[in-house]
């Protein structure tokens, strides 16, 4: 609510407390923005792969808003370039907030040199009590997905849609954060690998039968679901694969009874307030232990081909 007033009202407040001034800045955290995501990259990396990861970030902030500040790094093969690439990092988290250590910075666990050795891609999502910078960072690598895979786009959304959940948790408490977006993956994961896929289905050139394809192959993870399991309790790591892709399911599920743009705008517009239960039942009709009962116990009971007609 505090950062709400301090929002409506100006870029930078200045609050009289008789004869001392606090100079308040604006928070403007989950509003649509017209600054641009930020592009870095290691010196490894191609411009045909910026320009790759620009375009599908721009496919993303046009269908669902722009959220920032956002920062992409993009990280290639070569370990001494990644090395050179986590400095000019370290040193712009210096230089945005000055509350951050630069060795703390230069010694974190996920840093772009285990990117160059393991690829994959990932979100940062910065919004805390003890740092002044609040923003979103984006690594992208060179493998699982490398940009001449044809994932590569999809995974840019699917960061994206990420960005998108947490723009719309306002708090800087991380226990109100992680109620709000939940701790295990099949809510947040599962929403954003179906919009990323939902949206990159729509795009010029995709096959009208990709996301079948796609989400037909998602429906593998049914055979690694325990008898009785609920998405719900599946945390990352080993298993989660199985919650991001039955998650993605339970988000077409929740799509179909009711709409897009109930899930996509309405939900995430009261998020914020209502918290996760209260938006869900507002905005869905049902609680979510409801929907995750009839989803487990009769929409995964249906044939494959009863499942795929939700699937647009
Ligand atoms: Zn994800």
């Amino acid at each position: 609510m505090k950062h709400m007033l301090i929002t409506a009202i100006a870029s930078v407040l200045l609050v009289g407390c008789g004869a001392m001034k606090i100079e308040v800045e604006r928070d403007s955290w989950g509003e649509t923005t017209s600054q641009k995501a930020e592009f870095y990259a290691a010196s490894d990396v191609t411009r045909s792969q910026i320009e790759l990861t620009r375009q599908w970030y721009e496919i993303a902030s046009k269908a669902w808003g722009n959220y920032g500040p956002l920062e992409f790094w993009i990280v290639g093969t070569n370990e001494g370039a990644a090395t050179t690439l986590d400095k000019r990092y370290c040193e712009l988290r210096k230089q945005k907030d000055l509350t951050d250590s630069l060795e703390h910075c230069l010694n974190r666990d996920h840093n772009f040199v285990s990117y160059a050795k393991r690829g994959n891609a990932g979100l940062n999502t910065r919004r805390n009590e003890h740092e002044k910078w609040s923003g979103f960072i984006i690594t992208m690598s060179a493998k699982f997905p490398g940009p001449q895979e044809k994932d590569y786009k999809p995974v840019v959304l699917h960061e994206y849609f990420h960005v998108y959940q947490h723009a719309h948790i306002h708090s800087k408490n991380d226990f109100e954060r992680k109620s709000r977006n939940l701790k295990n993956p099949w809510w947040s994961e599962g929403g954003a690998e179906y919009m990323a896929q939902l949206l990159y289905s729509k795009q010029k050139g995709v096959s009208p039968s990709y996301l079948k394809e796609i989400m037909g192959r998602k429906l593998r993870s049914l055979k690694n679901l325990h008898e009785g399991e609920s998405i719900k309790d599946i945390p990352y790591g080993k298993r989660g694969g199985i919650a991001y892709d039955l998650g993605a399911w339970f988000t077409a599920f929740i799509i179909n009874k009711t709409s897009e743009v109930d899930y996509r705008v309405k939900f995430y517009r009261d998020l914020n307030t209502k918290g996760f239960e209260g938006s869900f039942i507002k905005n869905f009709g049902s609680s979510s232990k409801d929907l995750l009962d009839e989803f487990h116990n009769t929409f995964l009971k249906l044939s494959l081909e009863g499942k795929m007609k939700i699937i647009p």
